[in-house]
């Protein structure tokens, strides 16, 4: 693995910050207290290719390596992590499992347009009874001729009510994920409601929804990959998601370090800037091993997707890793400020609630450690 950025991928990277600085971080407070990030940010994340990353040019993808794909995350992430999510998601989890998974109809009816941000695109695995046990969700599709019928309800789904396509995972056969399979659903089926969640401790910018299914008919052909396949796509979805995440919660921690160092220099008490007090230096230094940490672990999943290798371990290390460090981050970061970092005028409290949520999604902490204790082992304790 080599850990010097090639020309490209350091182009990518200082595109992806001069973006954020120009179209992210000016409004990130602004759209945290209005509980919406403005839509328009989607187009301008398509316009300059950060929807396309990885996806083959002639399906209208951007191209480029998985690392490009994390430095452009890590550095959204230090933006503003609810308009990380919106590629995370979009990009990462659904055009990326089309792109592995689709026929030729379904890349070319998907892509082109999730790469370009015309579309939103949402995943929708979770249930009310089913968060980590997702193998027994219960959304039902029942084949009806050339048809499915779908039938259920999906919580807690990322960009649920702007996605123009919902990859949704249902029920087609008996119980436990061997019955699972994926389908393509366009959002404005009739039958497929959407409420919004509200309330959120974090990513209050981000669309996040309850979708009810009610006698929702698609063609046979919105499924995606091999009837009774669907857990294998989910699971696949994930692998490279807890990736995207992993580089996120870099961008957290790195944005907590770079808010640490500056208000330590800045701050007097007794006389003297805190940067100069032994504490405050190691809650400083404890962030920066942190960051660096997190980032290699994340680059080096980066590397093992790029050089077709496994990566399933190394993305569930890198994510278990990275979501925990980027809550101690920015908790660090809050001590360095003081009560002023429990004002939301500061950065760091807000780094804190979008942090927290990084622990629980695409498998809890919990479940990253069961996953890592399968592959030692061999034995599945769950
Ligand atoms: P539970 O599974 O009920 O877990 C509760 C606690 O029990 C956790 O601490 C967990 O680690 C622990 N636990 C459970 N089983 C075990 C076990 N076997 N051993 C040890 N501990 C265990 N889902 C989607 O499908 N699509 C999305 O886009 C999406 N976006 C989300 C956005 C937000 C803001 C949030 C909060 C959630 C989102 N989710 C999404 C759902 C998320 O993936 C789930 O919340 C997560 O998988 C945990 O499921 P749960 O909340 O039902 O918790």
């Amino acid at each position: 693995m080599n850990l010097e950025l090639s020309e490209e991928q350091e182009a990518v990277r200082r595109l992806a910050e001069d973006f954020v600085a120009r179209e992210v971080a000016p409004h990130a407070v602004a759209w945290d207290r209005a509980e919406e990030v403005d839509r328009g940010i989607v187009k301008k994340l398509g316009a300059v290719g950060f929807l396309g990353l990885t996806i083959p040019e002639e399906y209208g993808g951007s191209g480029g390596d998985h690392l490009a794909y994390c430095l452009v995350t890590e550095e959204l992430g230090r933006g503003d992590s609810s308009v990380r999510g919106i590629v995370s998601v979009s990009l990462g989890l659904v055009a990326k499992t089309v792109a592995a998974w689709g026929d030729e109809e379904q890349k070319r009816a998907w892509l082109p347009r999730l790469a370009s941000g015309e579309a939103v695109g949402c995943f929708g695995l979770t249930e009310p009874g089913t968060g980590s046990d997702a193998g027994n969700l219960a959304t039902r599709a029942v084949r009806d001729g050339d048809t499915y019928v779908i039938d259920g309800t999906k919580m807690f789904i990322t960009n649920g009510t702007w996605a123009d396509v919902v990859l949704l995972f249902a029920r087609t056969g008996g119980p436990g994920h061997r019955g699972v399979s994926a389908f393509l659903v366009p959002a404005d089926t009739p039958g497929l409601t959407r409420r919004p969640v509200h309330g959120k401790l974090g990513l209050r910018g981000q669309a996040t929804a309850e979708l009810v299914l009610e006698g929702v008919r698609v063609p046979a052909s919105a499924l995606l990959g091999p009837e009774g396949k669907g857990f294998s796509v989910a699971m696949s979805a994930l692998a490279k998601g807890r990736m995207s995440v992993a580089a996120g919660c870099v961008g957290i921690a790195q944005a907590a370090l770079d808010a640490a160092v500056r208000y330590a220099g800045e701050r007097e008490q007794f006389g003297k800037p805190i940067a100069s007090y032994q504490l405050v230096q190691e809650l400083i230094s404890d962030i920066a091993v942190d960051v660096d940490a997190a980032r290699l672990l994340t680059w080096r999943v980066a590397d093992l997707v790029d050089r077709g290798r496994d990566f399933a371990t190394a993305a569930s290390k890198a994510k278990l890793y990275a979501s925990e460090a980027a809550v101690r981050s920015a908790n660090n970061a809050l001590q360095v400020f003081g009560g002023y970092g429990y004002i939301d005028e500061y950065p760091v409290g807000k780094l804190l609630r979008d942090a927290r949520v990084m622990t629980l999604y695409e498998g809890t902490s919990q479940i990253q450690k069961l996953i890592i204790g399968r592959a030692l082992t061999g034995v599945s304790a769950f």
